[in-house]
């Protein structure tokens, strides 16, 4: 069996115990970062051998089918929060799947609908873009093709570029549109922002750096109240 394995995104208290039961009967976790996954091993007392897996490299794929061919338990993590999701795992569980090999996927953290939960914004519907094209154009037109479907819109974004994507969110959806953030979920420094794309903006330190992680979060409705 192939056991994709939600690991905790800061707060090791998220980490679950199907996760830890999974991880400890694994033959092998496959995991893109190795040494924060042995750390986790190591904190959880669980010494199940870690190896590097990537996407990009058929060959471990095609090993790694075959010892789930002969009935091995794989784990495959990735470095926080759940593999697949805007993480490696995609090759390795679409190439099982193709094989007819046993997979499941066992719910734990991950960031985007933790942030869709604690934000306001409707989470009956919403919109998960992942990581948005970087030239500014197609950011642009990626939000409006998105926000035309009139959901919440869901982005993880690196603290270098917020304030940018805030600024091409106000350009797609208008500035008064309802927009929210958070920033270092579950971990010492967690923040929420949430009101209105330009009370958003307002709110950035000026020219300052942003640091941690971020899940920014829109919808096209007009917001109603001030940034908190
Ligand atoms: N697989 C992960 C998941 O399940 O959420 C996402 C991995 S992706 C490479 C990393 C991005 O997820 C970060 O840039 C950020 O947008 C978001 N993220 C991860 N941890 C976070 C946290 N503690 N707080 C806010 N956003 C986080």
């Amino acid at each position: 069996m192939l056991t994709v394995v939600p690991t905790p995104l800061g707060n090791l208290e998220d980490m679950t115990r199907r996760g830890l039961t999974a991880l400890e009967k694994a033959a092998v976790v496959y995991s893109e970062d190795t040494r924060r996954t042995r750390q986790l091993l190591t904190h959880f007392g669980i010494r199940t051998p870690v190896e590097r897996y990537q996407d990009r490299d058929p060959r471990l794929i095609e090993r790694i089918l075959q010892r789930l061919a002969a009935g091995e338990e794989i784990a495959l993590a990735s470095d926080a929060g759940t593999p697949v999701i805007s993480d490696p795992g995609v090759e390795l569980v679409g190439a099982a799947r193709r094989a007819g090999l046993p997979v499941t996927a066992l719910p734990g953290a991950c960031a985007a609908p933790t942030a869709v939960a604690g934000s306001g914004l409707p989470g009956d519907a919403f919109v998960f873009l992942g990581f948005l094209p970087r030239t500014p154009g197609k950011q642009r037109r990626a939000l409006e093709a998105a926000a035309a479907l009139g959901k919440t819109l869901v982005i993880y974004e690196s603290p270098f570029r917020v304030r940018k994507l805030l600024e091409r969110a106000a350009e797609a959806l208008g500035s008064d549109a309802q927009a929210a953030f958070v920033r270092e979920l579950s971990k010492l420094h967690e923040e929420w922002r949430t009101g209105s794309i330009a009370s958003l903006l307002a709110s950035l330190p000026e020219g300052g750096h942003l640091k941690g992680e971020f899940v920014v979060m829109l919808h096209p409705r007009a917001a109603r109240e001030k940034t908190r």
